[in-house]
């Protein structure tokens, strides 16, 4: 089986839903006794939603979705693994999603604690180093010297609110240079990856950066 929309209709639905959770006026579709008899047997989501574990950002609630619509992967910070590049494959190639959203959101706890990582040079303990050691990177690659001739001008310090969106940016282009399906995919326009920021307080979704076309 596998979903019959484009990338691009994927995406207004997603932003369809977004807006109306935006403004309180869920439809909370797909989540009757009906549905979820439907989709018992078998699933065509339309999208992947790879995101934060953040209790405030769960991917069918913001985006006012409901049973067998969203093949969901989270991790905190949405870091990235062999299981995670897995599960995101299997829910493009297997179940057929156009569509990869990378949903990070503001004040990402993840973030802040690489950036805190960095700062203080302790790193947490137990496997909670495994997800902050994911992030660093993506921390460093904004807060990396100026190149040699640079003149001034500018702060070297980044925003928490840039190194959030830097890090939704990163995980994107992460997921493609694993990949290579989902880099073909994207090539051949059958798959576009966005990368998405969540604002906790105001409940948008705001792009960050895509890859393949989601124009209409
Ligand atoms: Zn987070």
């Amino acid at each position: 089986m596998s979903s019959t929309l484009t990338p691009a209709q994927a995406w207004r639905a997603l932003r369809d839903g977004n807006e109306r959770f935006l403004h309180g006026a869920m439809e909370h579709p797909s989540q009757g006794l009906d549905r979820r008899s439907a989709v018992s047997s078998l699933q065509e989501p339309f999208a992947v939603v790879f995101g934060c574990s953040d209790s405030r950002v769960a991917a069918e609630l913001v985006f006012d979705q409901g049973l067998g619509d969203l093949f969901v992967v989270r991790t905190a910070g949405h870091v990235v693994d062999t299981t995670v590049l897995g599960s995101i494959e299997y829910g493009v190639q297997v179940l057929g999603a156009p569509l990869v959203v990378v949903l990070g959101h503001d004040s990402c706890g993840a973030v802040g604690a690489a950036v805190e990582a960095l700062r203080t040079g302790v790193m947490p303990t137990g496997f909670v180093r495994a997800v902050v050691d994911r992030v660093i990177p993506s921390v460093v690659s904004l807060t990396r010297p100026p190149a040699e001739g640079w003149a001034g001008g500018g702060s070297l310090t980044p925003t928490a609110a840039e190194l959030g969106q830097e890090h939704v940016g990163v995980t994107v282009r992460m997921l493609q240079s694993y990949s290579a399906y989902l880099r073909e995919g994207v090539e051949a326009g059958r798959v576009a990856v966005v990368g998405a920021e969540y604002a906790l307080a105001e409940g948008r979704v705001r792009v960050v950066e895509v890859a393949g076309s989601v124009e209409d």
